[in-house]
């Protein structure tokens, strides 16, 4: 499964929002989850779509779709030049795919701040830093290697020591490497050498009761807002403390409980769904009496790929795919009415997966 990586300055609540995340779901039966070791959970991604086919067919099984996360604690100023363990918890961060960075959006005086008070500006540019000075490292070293292979005759290394050296500059000025634009053949360069100010990023805003209730309104959330916009990054507020009361909850508790609240869906469904986005996955799904089924493919697999996902025969002798969207079965009621209404497609091998799709795949064997 993808990996995303929880970040952000010690005290903001990355462990209480992780905790949430392994949480949630686990009193229900349809959403199995499981803690790989303490600082790794798998998290079923919330799909309305999957609960409804499930309500519909009854199966013996409903399986969603799932990806993982690991709380990456540590990070502190300095963590780059190895302060505070700084370096094992770069690493960490490098074995994920994608980067929830937490930012403390709320005031307690009984919750020390490591740098003394609340300011969501300055804790981003924190912990931007030290990707930004421990991705320096690699690069500089990127550089010296291209650079040697130049010297040995190697034509094709003069044009990998000029990127990197180009990259080098950019970071140097405190930017982050997934905003520095080039060429799509210099990006697969670049994605060559695993940086982690690389990696697609979500805010999540960390806000308390008061301040979540009405976060368009709250000062801490709109400068992690205007950071988050200037990079086409998203945010989503949060409130770590209520999404691990919240967590504990049966589902139609959790449902009464932000109704309550007059909150439609939780921050957390909302964050675990934008993190499976960040990631360009998108889900297909199957139905049937024994199993309904969330599938993750990337954006963009074609049916036999997708098919693929499932058995490698059905890729193999793949024939073509029934395709109905979501909202049309929806509409119709069930698979009868949608097929009477044309709305159930034949698709062929070239015909490109949307999210949501339900599909039936017709395959040799
Ligand atoms: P981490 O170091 O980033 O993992 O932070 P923790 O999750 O351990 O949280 C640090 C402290 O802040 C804990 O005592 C939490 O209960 C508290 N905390 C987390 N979220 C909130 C919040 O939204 N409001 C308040 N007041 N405290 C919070």
């Amino acid at each position: 499964a993808m990996k995303l990586g929880i970040v952000g300055l010690p005290n903001v609540g990355k462990s209480t929002l992780f905790n949430a995340i392994t949480n949630a779901g686990a009193e229900s039966a349809n959403y199995p989850f499981c803690t790989i070791d303490p600082n790794v959970g798998m998290v079923a991604v919330p799909d309305h779509r999957l609960d409804w086919l499930s309500d519909f067919y009854k199966p013996k099984k409903t399986t969603p779709a799932v990806i993982e996360f690991v709380d990456i604690a540590g990070l502190v100023k300095g963590a780059s030049k190895g302060e505070g363990l700084g370096n094992k918890f770069l690493s960490n961060i490098r074995a994920t795919d994608a980067v929830v960075h937490v930012v403390r959006c709320f005031d307690d005086p009984n919750v020390i701040h490591v740098e003394g008070s609340t300011d969501p500006l300055r804790d981003i540019e924190i912990i931007d830093i030290e990707l930004i000075m421990a991705d320096m490292e690699m690069v500089q070293r990127r550089v010296e290697k291209a650079a040697k292979l130049v010297k040995s005759g190697d034509k094709k290394a003069a044009r990998e020591a000029e990127v990197f050296q180009e990259l080098l500059t950019w970071l140097n000025e405190g930017r982050s490497a997934r905003s520095y634009e080039c060429s799509e053949e210099d990006a697969a360069l670049i994605a060559t050498s695993e940086l982690l100010s690389l990696k697609p990023v979500i805010y999540a805003a960390n806000l308390d009761e008061a301040g979540f209730s009405d976060y368009e309104n709250n000062a801490y959330y709109k400068q992690v807002s205007e950071v988050a916009a200037k990079e086409g990054a998203q945010v989503i507020p949060v409130c770590a403390q209520l999404e691990a009361e919240i967590a504990e909850l049966e589902s139609d508790e959790k449902k009464m409980f932000l109704d309550d609240l007059g909150i439609a869906e939780s921050g957390l469904d909302r964050l675990i769904k934008a993190s499976y986005a960040l990631l360009g996955l998108i889900s297909f799904l199957t139905s049937g009496e024994d199993e309904c089924r969330a599938w993750t493919i990337k954006q963009g697999t074609k049916a036999p790929q997708a098919a693929g996902k499932i058995h490698s025969d059905f890729e193999r002798g793949f024939i073509r795919a029934e395709v109905v969207a979501f909202e049309d079965l929806v509409k119709c009621g069930d698979l009868v009415h949608a097929k009477e209404k044309g709305l159930v497609r034949s698709e062929g091998k070239e015909y490109v997966m949307q999210d949501g799709d339900v599909v039936l795949f017709r395959f040799n064997v």
